[in-house]
């Protein structure tokens, strides 16, 4: 999937803020933050949107990255004023970028619902 952005940072082939990583799971800034902290979480396997996820992946795989948002919402001290996990699908879902990737949102009053 040389193409997809997100590999290319999960590659190092682009530069990212990295905020965690393991074998699975990568963490960085987002390049366009809409909050003080805004972070991208994604599995390193390409999968495409959360529709695309088989059901193998989803049982695999999920848990890592929701365990990577526990570790860092500790790390980063962000359990008591709160947080959002945003994962936006397809179109109407407003995702435009096409590797699957969780937006972890903190640092103001979020508002809702969302536009
Ligand atoms: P979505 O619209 O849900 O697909 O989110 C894609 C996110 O990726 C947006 O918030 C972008 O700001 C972010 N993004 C795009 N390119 C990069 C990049 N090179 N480094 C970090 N974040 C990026």
């Amino acid at each position: 999937m040389s193409e997809c952005i997100f590999c290319k940072i999960l590659n190092k082939e682009i530069p990212s803020e990295i905020v965690f990583e393991n074998d699975e799971v990568l963490a960085f800034n987002d390049v366009n933050p809409q909050a003080p902290t805004h972070i991208l979480i994604i599995p390193k396997k390409h999968i495409s949107s959360f529709s695309d996820f088989s059901e193998e992946d989803m049982g695999s795989i999920l848990p890592k990255v929701f365990l990577a948002v526990k570790y860092i919402t500790e790390k980063l001290d962000l359990k008591k004023e709160g947080y959002r996990i945003v994962n936006n699908c397809g179109k109407n879902g407003g995702q435009t970028v096409g590797h699957i990737h969780f937006h972890l949102l903190a640092g103001r009053q979020l508002q809702w619902p969302p536009g």
